[in-house]
């Protein structure tokens, strides 16, 4: 092997090495973040191998293709800047942030929606299809709503709740206290929108604003309730909801990203002391 053999294949065996630390195999935890982000990097990456040379010069990408890739960088990171801080503050604090700044909640839902064309199953659709099995005369409240799409799909009255409101019919507040009155609805729902460090203070609003034998639904990420990986042991949750009021009637883990919990309200309160447990932000990692 000449020196210079060697010195290509050493060079070539660190490009492998960084290549491959830069797309790692996807974990199990992080599936929609890093499926997104090997594709990007891997256009990055083949851009960067063209850059230098002059006769490569013509192979690279049309300025618009690279704004594009920079563009959809920057809005990926920015999503997950703003995830993390809704997972870590407080919903007044969530509020306070987006008054000021309303563009970052479009930002924030833009890349939602991103990571949701990658989930083989919504939950949002579950919560659907239970209410459309229901009588359409039943109140819902949709804490955290997003883009509304509880209210678009089906025919019940719903208050549809966000930080936000893009379209009339979303009122825009900090969940924890709506303007809704006490023992006004027949369902209030929470799905993916457990996210502030005060979630405790969500559930006992739906509390308020349920009826008696009123439900409430709720729908998060999987991890947020994996003892094993940092998350809440989901008998603990499910005993803090409980005690608010509450008694458990369907716990469903079948889904491989999203559990599902729904919880009956008792005809009497609890003055109970109740031990909520921490809940693990759900974090997309850049890789
Ligand atoms: N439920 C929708 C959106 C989930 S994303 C769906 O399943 O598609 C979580 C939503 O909860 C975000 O839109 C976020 O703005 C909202 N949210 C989080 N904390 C909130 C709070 N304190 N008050 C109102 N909305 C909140």
């Amino acid at each position: 092997m000449t020196a210079s053999s060697m010195k290509d294949e050493s060079t070539s065996s660190k490009h492998r090495k960084r290549k491959r630390q830069r797309n790692p195999k996807p974990s199990k935890e992080e599936p929609i973040e890093t499926k997104l982000k090997i594709q990007r990097d891997t256009k990055i990456c083949k851009n960067n191998q063209r850059g230098g040379s002059s006769s490569a010069s013509s192979k690279r990408p049309k300025p618009s293709n690279f704004l594009d890739t920079l563009r959809e960088r920057l809005s990926g990171g920015q999503f997950r800047m703003l995830n993390e801080k809704l997972y870590t503050c407080s919903g007044q604090e969530a509020l306070d942030y987006f008054k000021e700044d309303p563009e970052m909640f479009d930002m924030y839902h833009t890349g939602y929606q991103q990571q949701m064309t990658n989930w083989p199953e919504l939950p949002v659709n579950s919560i659907i299809e239970w209410l459309l099995s229901r009588s359409s005369s039943l109140v819902v409240a949709d804490f955290g709503c997003g883009d509304a799409r509880i209210a678009k799909s089906v025919k019940n009255k719903v208050f549809s709740f966000d930080l936000v409101s893009k379209n009339p019919s979303v009122i825009a507040c900090d969940m924890s206290n709506t303007s809704l009155e006490s023992s006004s609805v027949d369902v209030a729902v929470f799905c993916l929108s457990l996210m502030g460090t005060n979630y405790s203070s969500y559930i006992k609003e739906a509390h308020r604003v349920l009826r008696p034998s009123g439900m409430l639904l709720i729908a998060e990420v999987k991890s947020r309730f994996d003892p094993n990986n940092g998350g809440a042991d989901p008998k603990d949750f499910v005993k803090a909801v409980c005690d608010l009021g509450f008694t458990s009637v369907l716990k469903d883990f079948s889904n491989k990203m999203f559990i599902l919990l729904h919880f009956k309200k008792k005809l009497n309160s609890n003055e109970k002391k109740i031990k909520w447990p921490e809940l693990k932000a759900c974090l997309y990692k850049r890789r």
